[in-house]
């Protein structure tokens, strides 16, 4: 009964859009590029619990980079280290092409972030960000039960 379940979850993926399984933007922890790694901010990374955070740089909705909250091992919240340093060390190559594949649930690694290209105002067509999803968020959609 629950492998029919997830059989029938896997098959209703093909109909289901990114949007509708993402974590949208204004609900996504995230930080600013400018931070600075002392307590209070390394404290607030921890208790948000995620273990991958977007970096915007001014607005949310211009993510520049991914902190992995193991890139934090070797910070000493007493250094001040900036932000920076450390997503310059670890330089994670970053997924932020925002492939428009990611439309169609298909994504290979744990983290990506959502964006569609909007075309609504006059000018230019533009990526606009809506959220994160994560290969958790795929999951649940196969094993949750109706
Ligand atoms: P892991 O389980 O690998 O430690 P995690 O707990 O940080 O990672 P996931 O398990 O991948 O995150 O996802 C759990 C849920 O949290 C998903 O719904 C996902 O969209 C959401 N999520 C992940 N990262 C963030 C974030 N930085 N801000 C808000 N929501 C997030
Ligand atoms: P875990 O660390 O739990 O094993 P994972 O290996 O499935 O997770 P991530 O930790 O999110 O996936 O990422 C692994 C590597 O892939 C990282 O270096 C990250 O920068 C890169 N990556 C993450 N998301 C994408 C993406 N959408 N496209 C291309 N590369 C990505």
């Amino acid at each position: 009964k629950e492998e029919m379940n997830m059989i029938q979850g896997a098959l209703e993926l093909r109909t289901k859009t990114v949007e509708g399984v993402m974590t949208p933007l204004g609900n996504c922890f995230m930080i600013q590029a400018d931070a600075v790694l002392d307590f209070n901010t390394m404290s607030e990374i921890m208790e948000s619990g995620y273990t991958r955070i977007p970096v915007y740089d001014d607005e949310r909705s211009n993510i520049v980079d991914i902190l992995y909250v193991k890139d934090l091992a070797f910070v000493d919240p007493d250094d001040s280290t900036t932000l920076k340093t450390i997503t310059k060390f670890y330089n994670h190559p970053t997924f932020i092409d925002f492939t428009r594949k990611q439309t169609n649930l298909q994504c290979k690694s744990h983290l990506a972030i959502v964006q569609k290209v909007n075309d609504e105002g006059e000018g230019d067509p533009f990526y606009e960000v809506l959220g994160l999803v994560t290969l958790e968020d795929v999951i649940e959609e196969i094993i949750k039960s109706e």
